[in-house]
């Protein structure tokens, strides 16, 4: 798969310091400790691209994984929503990601990544609903699946794909765990038709 090639390129603090908003590119959003960055390693079969939680220090920025050559880029929105960070400083970063899911061309879906467990908080929301008004498509990865039984996964994938269809019926959803390595090639078969690779 072509996302063995994903490198991490630079980390922006702004929009102005993105790559040109030319190309394809895939946004990961999801709120912190979500299995955000866990979910993007295992998908690029990669340890150590996207910094888990516990290593402080690109975690506020935008992160850009260019997959192949430049025009294929993966983007890791800062996540939010459950960290300690100051009020102002999530203020910013609300005011970055608003204006990025605005008004990046280039940009041709979200992952949203959501704890199994916890499913569709107001993040969550907000990110689907931003992405029905702006006609781009969502695929949610219910990631941390191996915490839940069988059954439960299951039950949880139904509950969330019917309040998708209701709500949300551009959006997709499904089982993933990076631990368990379980939904990877869907994952990866959703965000590859996206960037067109
Ligand atoms: P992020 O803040 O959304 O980037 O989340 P991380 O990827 O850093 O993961 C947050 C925590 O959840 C870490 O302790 C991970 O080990 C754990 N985690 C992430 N993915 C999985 C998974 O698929 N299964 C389980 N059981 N734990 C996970």
């Amino acid at each position: 798969h072509p996302f063995r090639q994903a490198r991490f390129l630079t980390s922006a603090n702004r929009i102005d310091q993105l790559p040109a908003d030319r190309g394809a590119e895939v946004a990961f959003a999801g709120r912190s400790n979500a299995g955000k960055s866990s979910a993007l390693n295992a998908i690029c079969d990669q340890q150590t691209l996207a910094r888990t939680s516990k290593t402080p220090g690109r975690t506020q920025l935008l992160n850009v994984f260019p997959v192949g050559d430049e025009a294929h880029r993966l983007i890791d929105l800062p996540g939010y929503g459950y960290a300690k960070v100051p009020e102002a400083m999530r203020l910013h970063w609300r005011g970055v990601i608003d204006r990025y899911l605005r008004e990046r061309e280039s940009l041709k879906g979200l992952v949203l990544v959501m704890d199994s467990r916890h499913p569709l908080k107001d993040f969550d929301r907000d990110m689907l609903a931003f992405g029905a008004a702006s006609g781009r498509p969502c695929h949610c990865l219910l990631t941390k699946s191996d915490k839940l039984s069988r059954s439960e996964g299951a039950r949880t994938l139904a509950a969330v794909r019917k309040t998708l269809a209701q709500e949300f019926p551009n959006a997709g959803a499904q089982l993933f765990s990076s631990h368990a390595k379980t939904g990877l090639d869907e994952a990866r078969g959703v965000v590859g038709r996206w960037l067109g690779l």
